[in-house]
C-alpha cells in the first residue's frame, strides 16, 4: 500500500461522513478555513512519541483518541470550540489493522467535537503522532494563563490523579496493586481522556484564567501563578478524590493528584461572586468542579490542611511543605 492509498483509505472521509467545515479540505497543497465573523482562531500543537507519551500496549483506537484529545484539551483551556486539525503521522511500517483502529479512535472523537481533519503529512520512521488543532473563540475572549486576580477562587474539574495511578500500576510500582476493576477504570482515564471542551466554552466570560492539567496539577498551576504574577493558597482537604484514589495511602493519593500529570482536566480561576454560576455550569455538564484554593498577592504556592477553603489565614490551618515538583520530560530522560 502506497502513501497516497494509505492516506485516502484511512484519513479522508467520504461525502456525508464527518464534519465539513473547511473551504478547501484534504487533498490540495493547503487547506483553507474561514473563521466565522467576529471569531478568532486558537491554534495549538502536541506530539505523542511512543515510549515517552504512550506505552506500546495501548490499543490503536485509544491512541488515536488520545492524540486528538490532548490537543482538544488545549483548545478547551482557551475556551475555544474545535474547528479543524491536521495530522503528522510517522509510522515504522504500514499495518492496516493498526491504521484502521487508530483512524477510528481519532475520527470518532473528531466527529463528536465537530472537528474536521483538513490535512497532514505521512512519513516513515519511529511511531510519532503530531496534531495541530484549530478552534474558534469570540474576539478577545480567549481564556489565558495570565488573567488570575487576587481574591479569585481556584477550581479544578473532574478527578485528577487517576491516569498516574494507572501508569504506576503498569510500572508495577504499586503495593498493594490495583483490583481489576480499579485498574480498568483508571486505565481508561490514562488512555482515553475526555477533553473538557464544553467546560472551556462555558467558562468564556466567567473564568479570569485557565490551563489544562497535562504535566501535573501543581506544575501547571505554577504557570498560571507566574503568568498572572500572583500566588495561591491551596487547601489539600478540598481536592477531589476519585473512588480509586480514595483507597490508596494519603501520600500516594496526594502524589497522584498534585503531580500525576496526563489528567487533561481544567484548572481555572473565577471571582468569588461567580460561585453560583460555576456550580450551575458543573451541574449542567454533569462534571464535578471543586474549589480548591484562593489567589493571593504574595507570590508562590502555599499548601495547607484545614476544614474549609473559606477559612482565611488563621486557626485550623496547618501549613504543608511542598514536596511535589512538576514532571519534566528532559529530567532523567528514558
Ligand atoms: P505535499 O507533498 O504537498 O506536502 P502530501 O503528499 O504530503 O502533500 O499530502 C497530500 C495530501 O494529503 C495533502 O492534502 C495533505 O494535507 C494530505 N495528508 C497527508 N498526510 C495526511 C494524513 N496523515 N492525514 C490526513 N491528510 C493527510
Ligand atoms: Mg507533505
Amino acid at each position: 500500500m502506497g502513501e497516497f492509498d494509505l492516506i485516502e483509505t484511512y484519513f479522508w472521509r467520504r461525502p456525508g461522513q464527518g464534519p465539513r467545515r473547511a473551504v478547501v479540505g484534504n487533498g490540495d497543497d493547503c487547506a483553507v478555513i474561514a473563521p466565522a465573523p467576529g471569531m478568532q482562531l486558537a491554534v495549538s500543537t502536541d506530539t505523542l512519541v511512543e515510549g515517552r507519551h504512550f506505552l506500546s500496549t495501548v490499543s490503536p483506537a485509544r491512541l488515536g483518541h488520545k492524540a486528538l484529545a490532548v490537543n482538544l484539551s488545549d483548545l478547551a483551556a482557551c475556551g475555544a470550540a474545535p474547528v479543524a486539525f491536521t495530522l503528522a503521522l510517522t509510522l515504522p511500517r504500514v499495518d492496516e489493522a493498526w491504521l484502521r483502529g487508530f483512524a477510528r479512535g481519532l475520527l470518532d472523537l473528531a466527529d463528536e467535537h465537530d472537528c474536521e481533519l483538513i490535512g497532514g503529512d505521512t512519513t516513515a520512521g519511529p511511531l510519532a503522532i503530531g496534531i495541530t488543532v484549530m478552534g474558534e473563540v469570540p474576539a478577545g475572549q480567549a481564556l489565558l494563563r495570565s488573567g488570575a486576580q487576587v481574591g479569585d477562587d481556584l477550581w479544578v474539574s473532574g478527578f485528577p490523579g487517576e491516569a498516574r495511578l494507572a501508569l504506576e500500576a503498569f510500572r508495577g510500582s504499586l503495593h498493594p496493586g490495583l483490583s481489576t476493576e480499579a485498574f480498568e477504570a483508571t486505565r481508561l482515564a490514562m488512555e482515553r481522556p475526555d477533553p473538557r471542551v464544553a467546560l472551556g466554552v462555558g467558562l468564556r466570560g466567567l473564568a479570569t484564567a485557565a490551563i489544562d492539567v497535562s504535566d501535573g496539577l501543581l506544575g501547571d498551576l505554577g504557570h498560571v501563578l507566574r503568568r498572572s504574577r500572583v500566588g495561591v493558597s491551596l487547601c489539600l482537604d478540598e481536592l477531589p478524590v476519585s473512588p480509586w484514589l480514595a483507597t490508596r495511602s494519603p501520600d500516594e493519593r496526594l502524589d497522584c493528584i498534585l503531580a500525576g500529570g496526563d489528567d487533561y482536566e481544567l484548572l481555572f480561576t473565577t471571582p468569588p461572586a461567580q460561585r453560583e454560576r460555576v456550580a450551575q455550569l458543573g451541574a449542567e455538564l454533569g462534571l464535578v468542579l471543586s474549589r480548591i484554593g484562593q489567589i493571593e498577592t504574595e507570590p508562590g504556592l502555599r499548601l495547607w490542611h484545614g476544614t474549609s477553603a473559606e477559612a482565611g489565614a488563621g486557626e485550623g490551618r496547618q501549613a504543608v511543605p511542598n514536596r511535589w515538583t512538576s514532571f519534566d520530560h528532559f529530567k532523567g530522560a528514558a
